[in-house]
């Protein structure tokens, strides 16, 4: 049998056009999938890629094509069921996006689908693909190895990634890097699964390794979250006022390996947060590296506190594992799945 593959569009730049066709400079939309196909012949039927590999494309469209700036977590709860609904009829599954919260996708996605036995890899890019010099094209051509290893004789990645430039990378560990460079992602601190250069240079002792049971559907996600980055300067009580009543966890931005300022201000607000009963989680605002509560006077104070320390999550893995682990977990389940290593996501 051929290599079946399923491509969910969502949006993003990569199936966008000028809204006044006259006028290139006009803001870009997003068009339907008949339009982005025209400029990838290869993936038709008959196309470079059933010809040559047999491989067999599905398509499916969300009801509605958005940029991804405007995407919820409803979105990726119907993606997630998309993904569910398709999981035994296909070898790979690629998710075309927009670059903007693709990370956020990927990494809420890792966790809302345990027990991958097969790939789901994200792509999009940063020219939309009838540009005469986009990126779409690559990127798209990329994911298909990814998603079609079968018909490449490519090792299975089994897994949420994201494919981009040249580089798959776990789709928890990555972040957007650049507004404007084709390498528009990076993945600060776990190395790329794949390299597709001239020739491709796969990394399977980096992947997880595929289930062994069924795909697990956990689409339980609770948004009484709030994210917060400190600054030097910052008033203590801001954290009081963002906090609202029905606040159930709170992702505090870090300086370096979880520092916080130690005023008598800065204690009190965490501590009645902790108070009321709400998870707190330190993440690190630096691109590279982990928070290890403790290793400083300025942040031991608030280990006492109960503060989870995120490690060395990204700000999307951190917010969209809070979400899940609040929608799924009760009680002392909270703190120890936040620092649990579920999939892959922290060191
Ligand atoms: N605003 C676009 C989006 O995220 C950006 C992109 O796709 O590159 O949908």
């Amino acid at each position: 049998m051929g290599t079946r593959i399923f491509i969910l569009y969502t949006g993003g730049t990569i199936g966008m056009a000028p809204s006044d066709p006259a006028n290139p400079n006009s803001p870009l939309e997003p068009k339907d999938w008949s339009y982005l196909q025209q400029f990838m012949p290869s993936i038709r039927e008959n196309g470079y890629f059933s010809k040559t590999r047999g491989i067999e494309f599905t398509y499916h469209s969300l009801d509605l094509i958005l940029d991804s700036s405007q995407f919820n977590t409803e979105h990726w709860i119907t993606m997630a069921g998309i993904i569910r609904n398709n999981y035994d009829d296909y070898d790979g599954f690629i998710i075309i996006h927009g670059t903007d919260t693709m990370a956020y996708t990927a990494s809420a996605l890792s966790f809302m689908l345990l027990g991958l036995s097969k790939p789901i890899v994200l792509t999009g890019s940063q020219l939309p693909i009838f540009h005469p010099r986009t990126d779409a094209v690559t990127n798209l051509g990329n994911a298909i190895h990814i998603a079609g290893h079968k018909a490449f004789d490519m090792p299975v990645l089994p897994e949420v990634s994201i494919c981009f430039e040249d580089r798959v990378y776990r789709g928890n560990r990555t972040i957007k890097f650049s507004t404007n460079d084709f390498k528009g992602f990076a993945s600060p601190n776990y190395p790329p699964l794949v390299e597709l250069e001239e020739s491709i240079r796969f990394f399977p002792q980096l992947y997880n390794r595929p289930a062994e049971s069924d795909l697990q559907i956990m689409n339980s996600l609770d948004t009484r979250v709030i994210s917060i980055s400190l600054f030097p300067g910052m008033r203590a009580e801001s954290i009081s006022r963002l906090v609202g009543d029905d606040t159930k966890g709170l992702i505090i931005h870090t300086f370096g390996a979880g520092n916080v300022p130690c005023t008598p201000e800065f204690i009190r607000a965490i501590e009645e947060v902790r108070n009321n009963g709400i998870t707190v989680m330190f993440i690190t605002q630096c691109y590279n590296g982990s928070v290890e509560l403790g290793k400083y006077k300025s942040s031991q104070v608030f280990r006492e506190l109960g503060v989870v320390s995120g490690g060395d999550m990204t700000n999307e893995a951190a917010l969209a594992k809070m979400m899940w682990v609040l929608g799924n977990f009760r009680g002392d389940e909270i703190s120890k799945k936040l620092l649990e290593n579920v999939v892959g996501e922290r060191s």
